[in-house]
């Protein structure tokens, strides 16, 4: 039986165990694919404050866990399959094993958002990929094709621009939605060029990535761009298939909470999952640790009646 389980190992997830696991909860971290979430996936996290030359997305992410782990936590590296909340102790599916729960947070985060155009789902991991960090320098001196106009498609640009020849930013509007620090850098790197008012109708290739088809979207032109790599950077999506039908959920797949509390007693959430406007590492942190705080509370109450 654990007092704490927290679901997910991004900023949020490892900063609430770390706070559970120091209030002397014991504390499981049910980590997901990757420890860090989404920051795993970022080369240089440069608003953490303190890490004032910056620091890579990965390091930030073993340094949370070191922490969580220096007070306690203990991490098991799969994904939560089912979760049943109907009665207590909370129950966790993970692998073949029922966990039990006083408490559980969830900070699965969020999960990177696709097309739906042909050839996307056919030649992923084939040229098509989400990540510059994991893939970048397999496009050393090749071409690169960034779908998207947020802050993550500019950042994974200038990543990919220090390995390959020419990356191709495609976006569907006239103007990127990313800050301007970032639009600064872009504007100013001469491998990234902008296709604005565009979108990838169809990934081509055989058994790799070979070029994309766009389509003008002021002109109606469609035309043939020869890439070797197409990087999807459009956006993210709840990573909740699991709570459907246990927790209350929007059309989109965010738990209804309020502040970090859902409506089920001893069941927080923190991170990306309650927030859709800040979404920095540091907003992350900050409502991670207010799940662990409200779970503390929760068990210490529970504890003492
Ligand atoms: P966003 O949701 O901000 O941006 C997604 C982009 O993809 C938008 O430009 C959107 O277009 C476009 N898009 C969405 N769906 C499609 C589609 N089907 N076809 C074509 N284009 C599409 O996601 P991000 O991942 O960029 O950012 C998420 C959050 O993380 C933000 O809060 C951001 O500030 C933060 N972040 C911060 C970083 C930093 O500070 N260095 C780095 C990375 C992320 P449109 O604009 O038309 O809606």
């Amino acid at each position: 039986m654990y007092d704490v389980i927290v679901l997910g190992a991004g900023p949020a997830g490892l900063t609430a165990a770390l706070d559970t696991a120091r209030a002397r909860m014991k504390t499981l971290v049910v980590a997901g694919p990757m420890i860090g979430g989404q920051i795993a996936f970022t080369y240089q996290v440069d608003n953490y404050p303190g890490f004032y030359e910056g620091i890579t997305g990965p390091e930030l992410s073993e340094r949370f866990k070191v922490h969580a782990e220096r007070f306690g936590a203990v991490f098991h590296d799969a994904s939560a399959i089912g979760v049943d909340f109907s009665g207590t102790p909370y129950k966790v599916m993970v692998d073949d094993r029922v966990l039990d729960a006083r408490s559980v947070i969830l900070a699965m985060g969020m999960n990177h958002k696709k097309l739906g155009v042909p050839g996307e789902d056919r030649l992923m991991g084939r040229g098509v990929f989400v990540c510059s960090t994991c893939d970048a320098a397999l496009y050393e001196d090749r071409k690169v094709v960034v779908v998207g106009g947020g802050d993550s498609a500019i950042q994974e640009a200038l990543d990919l621009a220090r390995f390959a020849s020419d990356v191709t930013i495609v976006h569907r509007k006239g103007e990127t939605r990313a800050c301007k620090c970032l639009m600064e850098k872009a504007i100013n790197e001469p491998k990234i060029r902008f296709q604005y008012n565009t979108v990838v109708t169809e990934i081509l290739g055989d058994k790799r990535v070979s070029g994309v088809r766009l389509s003008d979207l002021k002109t109606g032109e469609s035309r043939v761009v020869e890439t070797d790599g197409v990087l999807l950077a459009i956006g993210w999506e709840p990573n909740t298939s699991i709570l459907r039908g246990h927790v209350e959920l929007d059309e989109v797949g965010f738990p209804l909470t309020d502040g970090v509390k859902t409506g089920i007693k001893g069941v927080f959430v923190g991170g990306d999952l309650i927030d859709k406007t800040y979404r920095q590492v540091v907003t992350s942190c900050g409502s991670g640790c207010a799940a662990a705080l409200e779970a503390i509370h929760w068990l210490e109450g529970v504890s003492s009646r």
